[in-house]
């Protein structure tokens, strides 16, 4: 173990951290989620891993404050802020922490790699989609049955939350290239030919995240309704400040665990694709 990198990792993140959250990208407990999950990525996965994770939180509360006000108005998901808390941190970094504990401890290798790089991009899939489809022209229709509803419904897809999320995957998956392209003509090692199939490994792995967290947004998620407001709602507590109840879904399923469960599908498909790739 690297005590030096580890305590790097610290740093850096905790800096990261507390700029995000002066630019109100993440509440006080989201610094915390901030520096456990880049303290454990960057001192254990390294650098192209650690940046990587910058990368996802950079581009992803820059497009928060895309035509933010329009967004506001058109779904309450967004009405509640761009704060991400701890448990939004872990949902979108926790599982891209524990593969670089395997990645460390278990001795390395390039599919826990393509692992990290599809957890990543399933979270920045996510992300995007969300912030740019909410944006859509044509009305979101349910991933499950295709029915038109309304805008900020959980499971709903459209054509331009599609494309936002095959960006997104695209990003990571030539942000990772780019890293490992930088790191190899440092002298970190060579065979960078190979490398290229980190970029499909990510494409594939945000796309498929994607897909199991619309799947489970539609079907088992937790879904609340307002009696006050007559609105469906994510929420426990609506924002008039009313208990809402349950709906439909399973009451543990929240969309934090969501997010979570679609980085290790996106993460299960990208290892697949560096099978395929390098055998
Ligand atoms: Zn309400």
């Amino acid at each position: 173990m690297d005590l030096f990198r580890l305590l790097i990792g610290m740093v850096l993140s905790s800096a990261i951290g507390l700029a995000g959250y002066r630019a109100e990208a993440l509440s006080l407990s989201g610094v915390l989620g901030a520096i456990l999950t880049g303290t454990v990525i960057f001192g254990f996965g390294g650098w192209s891993w650690g940046l990587l994770l910058i990368a996802f939180f950079v581009s992803s509360s820059l497009l928060s404050r895309y035509r933010e006000a329009e967004k506001e108005t058109l779904a309450e998901k967004f009405a509640k802020g761009h704060r991400r808390d701890l448990g939004q941190a872990l949902a979108n970094g926790g599982w891209g922490a524990i593969l670089a504990l395997a990645y460390a401890f278990g001795g390395g290798g390039r599919l826990l790699w393509a692992a990290f790089t599809g957890a990543m991009a399933a979270v920045t899939a996510d992300t995007w989609a969300t912030e740019v489809g909410v944006l859509s022209p044509q009305r979101p229709r349910l991933i499950t049955t295709g029915q038109p509803v309304p805008v900020g419904t959980s499971g709903a897809v459209s054509r331009l939350g599609t494309l936002a999320a095959l960006s997104g995957s695209l990003f990571i998956g030539l942000t990772m290239l780019l890293f490992q392209i930088a790191g190899s003509a440092l002298g970190n090692r060579p065979g960078l030919w190979n490398d290229v199939f980190i970029v499909p490994a990510g494409v594939v792995g945000g796309l498929v995240g994607t897909v199991v967290d619309s799947l489970l947004g539609a079907t088992v998620q937790a879904v609340y309704y307002c009696d006050r407001c007559q609105k469906e709602t994510e929420q426990k507590v609506h924002r008039c400040g009313r208990r809402t109840h349950r709906l439909r879904g399973w009451r543990w399923l929240n969309n934090d665990v969501v997010n979570f469960l679609s980085a290790v599908a996106g993460s299960g498909a990208a290892l697949l694709v560096g099978l395929l790739g390098w055998g």
